[in-house]
């Protein structure tokens, strides 16, 4: 049984921590453009999900409600972009762990699934050091910077990394496939920019996706399926697990 934060009552979540759910995990989405295919809650969905398969391999763990707005400003110029500056979003992390202190958690998980949110997770390690030293954190990004577990995955399917992604391509499609895929308009999905990440992130750093990609994507949507998406979701956990364990102040590269 996952313990979903916002499903439960107060006395049910004192219980919880009494007999020893002292983990919070937090996930992190982002409202951005996702590709004429995919929707802006994107990541959001994957966060929610990496999320609740990670608590189903640590019972003792609470699951906060997904924040499905990040540190998104590389998507600039794409319509329906939300976003935080990265001081807020550490404020938000911050916040939330300082009050979350006050009734009994002593480990916070951070699941990101948005490669942008990366720069804030790290000024919130900063002050979470300084402010609240006795909590232990984990900084768990979403695997997708083509992460050794997903490229593992995607190669013994003969999927080249560029046709994965770092964005809107064949990784995030497929496991919106996996998740919602009736939120996937895959008649329009597309091949995007297929560069090597190398050569676009100088560019991508400096003007954003819109400079090397008109639809949004980078990678090969095309070459999406429901099943490789479910099997990088499960690597992904399996990533996290092997993190997790070399515990506290764990962190995770970036994601996408
Ligand atoms: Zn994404």
């Amino acid at each position: 049984m996952i313990l979903s934060m916002a499903e439960l009552t107060w006395p049910e979540v004192a219980e919880a921590v009494a007999t020893g759910a002292t983990t919070l995990i937090l996930p992190l989405g982002a409202t951005e453009q996702h590709g004429p295919h995919l929707p802006l809650g994107t990541d959001t969905y994957r966060a929610e999900a990496l999320a609740e398969r990670l608590a189903s391999i640590m019972p003792n763990a609470l699951v906060a409600p997904t924040l499905p707005v990040g540190c998104s400003d590389e998507h600039q110029g794409f319509a329906g972009l939300l976003g935080l500056e990265r001081e807020t979003l550490a404020g938000v992390i911050v916040d939330c762990a300082r009050r979350a202190t006050k009734w009994g958690v002593q480990q916070l998980v951070v699941v990101s699934a948005h490669g942008g949110n990366a720069d804030a997770l790290e000024l919130a390690a900063g002050r979470l050091e300084r402010e609240l030293p006795h909590l232990r954190v984990a900084l768990l990004g979403a695997g997708t910077a083509l992460s050794d577990a997903i490229l593992a995955v995607a190669a013994a399917d003969g999927i080249p990394a560029v046709a994965v992604g770092l964005h809107a391509g064949e990784g995030e499609t497929s496991e919106m496939l996996a998740l919602r895929p009736d939120l996937v308009r895959m008649h329009r999905a597309t091949a995007g920019c297929r560069d090597g990440l190398k050569d676009i992130m100088p560019r991508l750093r400096r003007d954003g996706l819109r400079s090397v990609t008109s639809t949004g994507i980078l990678g090969d949507a095309t070459a999406a399926c429901a099943d490789r998406g479910h099997r990088y979701l499960a690597a992904e956990i399996q990533a996290y697990r092997d993190v997790l364990r070399q515990g506290p102040a764990a962190s995770e590269g970036p994601s996408r």
